[in-house]
């Protein structure tokens, strides 16, 4: 057994707002620059719909991630010898316009422009040519779903459902995605590039691009699954999100968790055997990817992968943080978090928790509602079980149960005054744990949702220690 501990992220949909924060302080601090106009490390995308870039999550047109053929696990675009064969020709791109092109507008029409007896309008101009240009995409366009009549025919998470009648005004539906570099255990990215560019960083598993390396083949970007990598036109090689890592070496968190309006993420160690790696992303089919990934992470308040891990150079102060980590609570303990689209099987590490969605049932306090609250949600369980869970109703069913017996069983506490120990007991909790689960996803103190460990050293020094991170004392 070979333990690694990797920074992972989990996000709860069910209280994203849409609102694209987020977006904005990731977009200011790595983005923008010439040549990365029409890059958004991190999106919010709207639900149903093609996303951003369109239609990323269509196997068929993106061509990205792994697939088991023959027994075996290949990369659905082909290998490196395949790659090498038509290096100059790389027919799975998706191109500027399946992302937008970028633009912006002619303010300087408005303060030197002639007096005109109609008020000034601003034209928009590409970022790209100057040239002026009508706006006909954008990385936000099906934005609350706009314009989703026409595109959500086409968002593959409607499989198994009639898209047109969940398109219709009485019963659509609709939750944000927001999106980031998964920062992958099996990164298809890595395994793309010819030239050995993208690597996963050992102490952390944060996933960058060597900038000196990179030949800007562009492999990566068709070979990722997500479509997270992006080429800069400008400089000629290949960026991604560095899950902001000169600010998780100080122990603070990502700026787009930080800045999360929603308090909707939680960042923190999760350990787990890189030696099933291989054996988890080749699972038999794609449902099974799931279970065999959460199989890999290991539990840090065990004796036996304490002693193990600290054998193998774990610092004590990245234990302590696994120990008290948000991801590994959700994910594995309560099975709250899933894997976006599993299927894909490069084991991402950025997980999300179901949305509920409005339900008259889930307000009532008996343990029988949460059982059939889940089946009068708003979005179809079958929809998210294709966006987490690679098909498999079963762990979202389980997931979106436990959420409602929290919102069941605190009303009996707070507003009843008369606990009912039968709610948690129905979903396989107890009450401490649901009162542990509603304290981290309703009240999500900033200490709790972000366990940053300082950058570590075999030593087990650190020279950031001064700026610490919150409520966490070893660190210091
Ligand atoms: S999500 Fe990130 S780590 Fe995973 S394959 Fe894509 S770029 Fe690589
Ligand atoms: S800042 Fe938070 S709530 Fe707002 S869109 Fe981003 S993830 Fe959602």
């Amino acid at each position: 057994m070979k333990i690694k501990a990797q920074l992972s992220m989990v996000l709860n949909l069910d209280k994203c707002i849409g609102c694209h924060t987020c977006s904005i302080p990731c977009k200011n601090v790595w983005t923008n620059r010439k040549g990365a106009e029409y890059m958004w490390f991190n999106n919010v995308e709207t639900k149903p719909g093609i996303g951003y870039p369109k239609e990323w999550e269509n196997p068929s047109i993106s061509r990205g991630g792994w697939v088991m053929e023959d027994g075996r696990l290949r990369l659905r675009a082909g290998g490196r010898i395949h790659k090498a064969a038509r290096i100059f020709h790389n027919p799975d791109l998706p191109v500027i316009d399946d992302y937008y092109e970028p633009w912006t507008y002619d303010y300087e029409a408005l303060v030197t422009g002639p007096g005109k007896k109609h008020q000034p309008a601003v034209r928009p101009r590409s970022r790209i040519t100057g040239d002026p240009m009508k706006i006909q995409w954008g990385p936000n366009w099906e934005d609350d779903l706009a314009g989703v009549c026409e595109t959500g025919a086409r968002d593959v998470n409607f499989a198994g459902l009639d898209h047109a009648v969940y398109l219709t005004f009485q019963r659509v539906f609709m939750l944000h995605l927001p999106r980031l570099c998964e920062h992958c255990l099996n990164p298809a990215c890595a395994a793309s590039c010819p030239s050995g560019a993208i690597y996963k960083r050992d102490e952390d598993g944060i996933v960058l691009v060597d900038q000196e390396r990179c030949r800007g083949w562009r492999y990566c970007v068709s070979g990722c699954p997500y479509k997270k990598v992006y080429f800069n036109w400008k400089t000629g090689r290949s960026e991604k999100c560095i899950f902001c890592y000169p600010r998780i070496e100080a122990g603070l968190t990502t700026l787009c968790a930080h800045s999360c309006v929603g308090r909707i993420r939680y960042v923190g160690v999760v350990l787990y055997d890189s030696d099933r790696i291989r054996e988890a992303a080749a699972a038999e089919t794609d449902p099974a990817v799931y279970p065999a990934h959460l199989d890999l992470f290991l539990d840090p308040s065990d004796p036996e992968t304490a002693a193990a891990a600290r054998d193998q150079g774990i610092p004590d102060h990245v234990m302590a943080a696994a120990r008290r980590s948000p991801v590994f609570l959700l994910a594995k303990t309560w099975g709250l978090a899933l894997p976006l689209h599993p299927e894909f099987r490069t084991l991402p590490m950025v997980w999300y928790i179901p949305p509920l969605s409005p339900v008259a049932a889930a307000a009532s306090a008996a343990s029988e509602a949460v059982e059939t609250a889940v089946d009068n949600l708003r979005i179809p369980v079958r929809y998210l079980a294709n966006l987490l869970a690679a098909g498999d109703e079963a762990p979202v069913r389980n997931a979106l149960k436990r959420l409602t017996a929290v919102r069941a069983y605190m009303r009996t506490v707070r507003v009843e005054g008369k606990p009912d120990a039968e709610i948690p007991a129905s979903v396989g909790l107890d009450p401490e744990s649901i009162h542990r689960i509603y304290e981290l996803l309703a009240i999500a103190r900033i200490e709790d949702r972000f366990v940053v460990p300082t950058a570590f050293y075999p030593d087990g020094s650190h020279r950031h220690a001064a700026q610490g991170c919150a409520g966490f004392p070893e660190c210091r």
